[in-house]
């Protein structure tokens, strides 16, 4: 299971030009195997959304349950979701191999041998089997994308939740890298938040969008009510 209710939602930021609202009342349930994602231009609080129920940003106003209940006060590591981020975010002292086990020697008591097998496992699902000796540094931007996401899968959450994770490949390969996380979507039917700028990845993957503005939801529909009412 993986559905997310998202609840009258608010996040103010202290600044020191004084308070930002970057999210201003959402309310959004995700059902369970649905691909959502959001779009909106820059600023309009897309990441801040995506990190409150990451657990990356405290919630301001308002509920984000998963699976019924909330999560407002759970730690990171125990609401259930993997995160993909645009930066991928490896540990850069750590092998492929480790910063794949390194959450689940974290968040779970599995012993060694299931963990290096699940990792191996996740590893050929990903063609990155080749891979799990080396440093991030020493792979290629589609290299580290593919562990980042295998990182997220190995934990087998109940929730993905992506940040522009193709944003910084080059077109070729983010294309190939799309129709990659389709397949994976596929196979796996996590539940999914996406967060992108880029209408193709929303048009072609989402089950439906979300158009955020202003910290707003000012739109939600299946990529062909939102693209035939835009
Ligand atoms: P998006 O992901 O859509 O670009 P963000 O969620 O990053 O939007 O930002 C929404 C608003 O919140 C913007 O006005 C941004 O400047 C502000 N913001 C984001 N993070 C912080 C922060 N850590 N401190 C203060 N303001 C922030
Ligand atoms: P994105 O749009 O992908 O979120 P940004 O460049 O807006 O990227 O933000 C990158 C980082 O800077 C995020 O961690 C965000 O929280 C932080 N940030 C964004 N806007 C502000 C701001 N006005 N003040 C402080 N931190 C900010």
């Amino acid at each position: 299971m993986g559905t997310i209710d998202i609840e009258d939602v608010v996040k103010v930021y202290d600044s020191e030009e004084g308070e930002i609202t970057a999210v201003d009342g959402v309310s959004l349930s995700v059902e369970d195997g649905e691909f959502v994602t959001i779009v909106g231009p820059s600023g309009s609080g897309k990441s801040t959304l995506l990190r409150m129920i990451a657990g990356l940003e405290s919630i301001t106003g308002g509920t984000i349950a998963i699976d019924g209940d909330a999560i407002n006060d759970v730690p990171p590591q125990h609401r259930g979701v993997a995160m993909v981020f645009q930066e991928y975010a490896l540990y850069p002292h750590m092998n492929v191999r480790e910063n794949m086990s390194y959450g689940l020697k974290l968040t779970t008591d599995l012993p060694d041998d299931e963990i290096a097998e699940r990792v191996e496992e996740t590893a050929d699902m990903m063609g990155i089997e080749d891979l799990l000796e080396k440093k991030p540094s020493n792979l290629s931007g589609g290299q580290q994308q593919r562990v980042a996401t295998g990182r997220a899968i190995v934990r087998d959450p109940k929730v993905f939740l992506f940040d522009e994770p193709l944003s910084n490949l080059d077109a070729k390969l983010r294309l190939h890298m799309r129709t990659e996380l389709q397949r994976l979507q596929e196979d796996l039917g996590t539940t999914s938040v996406y967060v992108t700028h880029d209408q193709t990845e929303a048009m072609t993957m989402s089950d439906r969008i979300v158009i955020l503005d202003g910290g707003e939801i000012q739109q939600v529909g299946t990529p062909e009510e939102v693209y035939a009412n835009p």
